[in-house]
């Protein structure tokens, strides 16, 4: 018999794992339900990190596609050109053209702003869809929060923005430019390169 460290049940040798690191051979935790529900969740936490990091590295390579996409339309210039005239003759191409316009008026009013949909959304999704402030509790529905704020010369890109419940996001002073994301070390390999990046997670 022997006493399992987690619940402090004595229960008979074999109801323990074999691990040959401990004296009497058998692991410190019961079988069930301690050390099955410890390596259920350890699989858990672990299958988590890993669609993360393919999440972010998805990201990566969607940006990554768009770059070299500009760049392949920077080096065709006459043939891009021609494309976009043949296009713009559309009413697609027309209505298309009119919105452009409008958002290009607008961007060029304000910061740099590469935020994208699904950045945001990976930025919520690793603070579980929750207030990024420590201890917050309010429940309260969550909302894009610039660090450095924009009145401050901060951007509106991925690196710049946590979210805030909408309390907290009003509490902060615009001045204030706490950073709330706890960094932990999810790293995932840059598309294309050797370069590790980290991203923001409170698991
Ligand atoms: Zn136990
Ligand atoms: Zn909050």
């Amino acid at each position: 018999m022997k006493i399992c460290l987690k619940c402090k049940e004595e229960k008979p040798l074999e109801d323990f794992p074999k691990n040959k690191r401990q004296k009497d051979g058998y692991g410190t935790w019961c079988k069930t339900p301690c050390k099955s529900e410890y390596d259920r969740q350890y699989r858990q936490k672990n299958a988590e990190r890993e669609r993360l990091r393919k999440q972010a590295w998805n990201l990566e390579n969607a940006e990554r596609k768009a770059e070299v996409n500009k760049e392949w339309r920077d080096k065709n210039r006459d043939k891009v050109n021609a494309n976009v005239a043949r296009y713009s003759k559309t009413p697609k191409g027309k209505a298309a053209k009119t919105q452009s316009r409008h958002n290009r008026r607008a961007r060029l009013a304000e910061v740099e702003s590469t935020l994208t949909k699904a950045q945001w959304w990976l930025m919520q999704y690793v603070h579980d869809f929750k207030c990024a402030k420590p201890g917050c509790e309010t429940g309260a529905q969550v909302e894009v929060e610039h660090i450095v704020p924009i009145s401050q010369g901060g951007s509106n890109t991925f690196s710049n923005v946590q979210p805030l419940c909408g309390p907290c996001n009003r509490k902060k002073s615009f001045i204030d430019s706490t950073d709330y994301r706890r960094k932990m070390r999810i790293s995932y390999k840059a598309y294309g390169s050797n370069e590790e990046r980290l991203i923001w997670t409170n698991m």
